[in-house]
């Protein structure tokens, strides 16, 4: 595969609360903006890259552009009493313990970890517990593996947010992939694993492939598709053009095709502006060169993507790329839920309406698709009761 030659090569660079004054595109932003960015990613982290910056978010359209409400904290994702507090602090610049024992409180009035996350579900083998893994429906289990629990850039609505922010026993990842495989050896139902994070595609070239080449042993002909859950076409589609080991992952899926294994890219797409660049596109073709499938999903978000031309815009850039539609689902109830909630009854319009505009091709997608305790819960109507 050849690399463009005649551009820059974009160097992976992250970019978070500290550089907030660093940042020539934040420095657009007015100082009131700027005390509000500073106040609320006290609470909610914000993780953005030069792509992000420069590619994707539309800076005469701030605060109200899509990918920036994606991206950056906002106020009023807070409660607005601990708002003003954390804001008074940040003007006083009291950066110390109080502000840390503030911002832990509010964390735990977060409810992290919805659905039992973390307690449920977690398969055992001789007796001990696979961390890191999750087996819920039969057929595919959830693998999470340590060194991908963190992403090219944070989502504001992120259900995951509690790995973000470094509350140690809010942690939830496996350390290796031995114990997931012997668990494998003794589930012959088991046709899917699902490597998920955070985001996989953070992982280097070989991380990835100490994950998933001890999934091709022979000795697990049960299992037919390695999925991964990720975000990073959109958010850093550099991964596949220029990254130092760029070649290397997609030499890694080929062998994944190569020994009979569908690799499915389970891809998180929020809005139709993350499809519209040039490298997302390059980065979905060298994808599929390599035979594995693009499969994308995305909850409906308030501010972000909560109208029906969105939703059909990116299903039509999704299917001219090459992807499939896959899940659309309704936000989790964590983190600034009550930001970014839209109600069912509005989502299914949405959806049905979007769904009204597509071809064919693009109805493979499920959803409304709503997580709880017991699975996912498909929203296929309203009714009326008395
Ligand atoms: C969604 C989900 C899966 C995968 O379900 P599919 O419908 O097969 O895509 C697996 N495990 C858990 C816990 C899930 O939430
Ligand atoms: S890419 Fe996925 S895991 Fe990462 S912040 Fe966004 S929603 Fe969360």
């Amino acid at each position: 595969m050849e690399r463009p030659t005649n551009v820059v090569r974009p160097r992976f660079r992250a970019y978070g609360r500290r550089h907030i004054d660093r940042v020539p595109e934040l420095r657009r932003l007015s100082e009131d903006q700027r005390i509000a960015l500073k106040a609320a990613s006290t609470v909610l982290p914000f993780r953005v890259n030069d792509y992000i910056l420069r590619e994707l978010i539309d800076w005469d359209d701030i605060p109200n552009d899509p990918i920036y409400q994606l991206t950056f904290p906002q106020a009023g994702m807070l409660d607005l009493g601990d708002f003003l507090r954390l804001e008074d602090m940040v003007v006083r610049g009291e950066e110390g313990d109080r502000l840390r024992r503030r911002v832990h409180d509010i964390h735990l009035r977060m409810n992290p970890n919805p659905a039992g996350q973390k307690i449920l579900n977690v398969p055992k083998v001789d007796d001990e517990r696979v961390l890191g893994c999750q087996h819920k429906y039969r057929e595919t289990v959830l693998f999470f593996p340590v060194q991908g629990q963190t992403c090219h850039a944070y989502c504001t609505y992120c259900f995951r947010w509690p790995q973000f922010v470094g509350v140690k026993d809010l942690r939830f990842a496996a350390r290796g992939v031995e114990q997931l495989v012997r668990y494998l050896r003794e589930h012959d139902e088991v046709t899917d694993v699902l490597i998920t994070g955070g985001d996989p595609m953070v992982m280097s070239a070989s991380h990835l492939r100490r994950t998933i080449e001890p999934l091709l042993d022979p000795s697990l002909a049960h299992l037919r598709t390695i999925r991964i859950g990720t975000k990073v076409l959109a958010y850093w589609p550099y991964r596949f053009l220029t990254d130092r080991d760029a070649e290397d992952v997609l030499r890694l899926f080929d062998e994944v095709r190569a020994r009979n294994r569908q690799l499915a890219f389970m891809a998180h797409f929020s809005h139709p502006r993350e499809l519209g660049t040039k490298a997302a596109a390059e980065a979905m073709r060298r994808v599929l060169g390599t035979g594995a499938v693009i499969r994308t999903q995305a909850p409906v978000i308030r501010h972000v993507n909560d109208r029906a031309e969105v939703w059909s815009e990116m299903w039509r850039r999704q299917l001219a790329l090459g992807a499939v539609p896959y899940y659309l689902f309704v936000g989790r109830d964590t983190g600034p839920k009550q930001y970014f909630r839209v109600p069912l009854a509005r989502t299914l319009r949405i959806v049905s309406a979007a769904i009204s505009e597509v071809s064919g091709l693009a109805r493979t997608v499920r959803g409304p698709s709503m997580s709880a305790t017991p699975g996912k819960v498909l929203v296929d109507g309203v009714t009326t009761i008395d």
